[in-house]
């Protein structure tokens, strides 16, 4: 079932054209290199980099998608599947990027099995929007009043482990189970508990660590090996990475900031380490590990506890944890369970109560913007809701205006005022 992301995002920015336009993300937020959204970090810097008439229009849109499976029958028939496709935008202030209001349903891959790796054929319709929109789509902003080209751009894939898989076609199972690693990721098979256990977190702490020599206390060796280095982007095409490279060659160039980062963790070239921080936070984790590793029983180590290795580097690509966690969108599928009144037809209700729900938000923003009440409440957060037993009386000047105001925006009166 697809759900136009073109309507989608009209409907968006008709929405925060009524607030303070959709740039807030640049006109509100606080340049001082402390990590607060998203736009601190690396890859929205490099999409800056790479792709300069997209980034001087600051309304253009960056995204996020989010997939994930529920059981839309409270789990009285465990094998059955539904899959929405979310897509959340990085647009607005921290606080309302996850908020429900802001994410859009563009997808519902039917039951009753998951999709599986053919997710990407279930897609298609929602590329096809997204390629449509980075070559641009006329719009109107009422909050600046002029037409404008608007691009947009997906930065990122916001998922569980085993979806990760799915969605990017990445192994993650057995030997080569953590996508960052690859090839290094150094897993070992417990022969008797038939899993597969990552360790050696060792390899990640400096050279000269007492850790590195305590043999008894983790396997028995003295650990020599260094930190994997994660491969960035596409690097097919060896020779062009290395004429890029060497050439300085915008857009060709694999020496980005983060390519800095990861060679300074290896211990090779630390002078072009990039002035950021966070290499204390990456020291107590990995120390952390290696205590783990000293205590527990090696299968406590399978993948999920070896991707905390990578937190860091993962904050300094995409921003606040907060803003690409799952939690935000496991909650969005309780709401969607909640939507399912009749059991033979999930979707159909889903569906119902999805666009129902659009429709009252559409006509709620509709009445704000005519009957004018303040938008800036919910910007500046100082509003309070009113307890169920409060009751005011407004001034008889407020009851005044409040009547004008009615007047006013009534169809049928509106003859008289002209
Ligand atoms: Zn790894």
């Amino acid at each position: 079932m697809v759900f136009p992301a073109d309507t989608k995002i009209t409907k968006f920015i008709q929405y925060t054209s009524h607030c303070k336009g959709h740039d807030v993300h640049d006109t509100e937020r606080q340049k001082d290199g402390k990590m607060r959204h998203p736009a601190d970090s690396i890859t929205w810097k490099d999409v800056d980099q790479k792709w300069p008439d997209f980034a001087s229009e600051t309304r253009n849109l960056r995204l996020a998608l989010s997939s994930d499976g529920f059981n839309p029958f409270h789990g009285n028939r465990t094998d059955y599947s539904r899959w929405p496709v979310l897509l959340s935008i990085y647009n607005l202030p921290p606080w309302l990027c996850m908020k429900r209001r802001y994410i859009m349903l563009c997808l519902l891959i039917s039951g009753p099995t998951e999709p599986g790796n053919d997710i990407d054929v279930f897609l298609q319709p929602l590329i096809e929007d997204l390629q449509e929109l980075w070559h641009g789509k006329q719009m109107y902003d009422t909050y600046k009043k002029e037409s404008f080209m608007l691009r947009g751009i997906l930065l990122w894939t916001i998922s569980d482990y085993p979806a990760l898989g799915n969605l990017s076609g990445n192994v993650i199972k057995g030997y080569n189970a953590c996508t960052i690693c690859i090839d290094e990721t150094k897993a070992t098979r417990l022969v008797n508990y038939r899993k597969m256990v990552i360790m050696r977190h060792r390899r990640w702490l400096p050279r000269n660590h007492p850790y590195r020599r305590q043999k008894s206390a983790f396997d028995n060796t003295v650990e020599k090996g260094v930190a994997p280095v994660p491969l960035t982007g596409e690097e097919k095409n060896i020779c062009e990475a290395l004429v890029g490279t060497l050439l300085n060659i915008p857009g060709k160039t694999k020496d980005r900031e983060y390519v800095r980062l990861d060679m300074a963790e290896m211990g090779i070239r630390t002078e072009l380490r990039p002035k950021t921080p966070g290499k204390k936070e990456k020291s107590e984790l990995v120390e952390t590990l290696c205590q783990l590793e000293k205590h527990f029983p090696p299968s406590f180590f399978d993948v999920m506890i070896h991707l905390s290795v990578h937190l860091v580097r993962e904050v300094k690509l995409c921003g606040p944890i907060f803003l690409h966690w799952m939690y935000p969108f496991e909650r969005y599928l309780k709401a969607f369970k909640g939507y399912v009144r009749n059991p033979a037809h999930p979707e159909g209700c889903i569906a119902e109560a999805y666009v129902a729900e659009e429709a009252v938000e559409c006509l709620v923003n509709f009445e704000k913007s005519t009957v004018g009440v303040s938008q800036n409440a919910k910007y500046e957060q100082n509003a309070r809701p009113l307890s169920g037993a409060t009751l005011t009386k407004p001034s008889d000047e407020d009851l005044h205006l409040a009547h004008l105001c009615f007047l006013q925006n009534t169809t049928n009166i509106r003859p008289y005022f002209e």
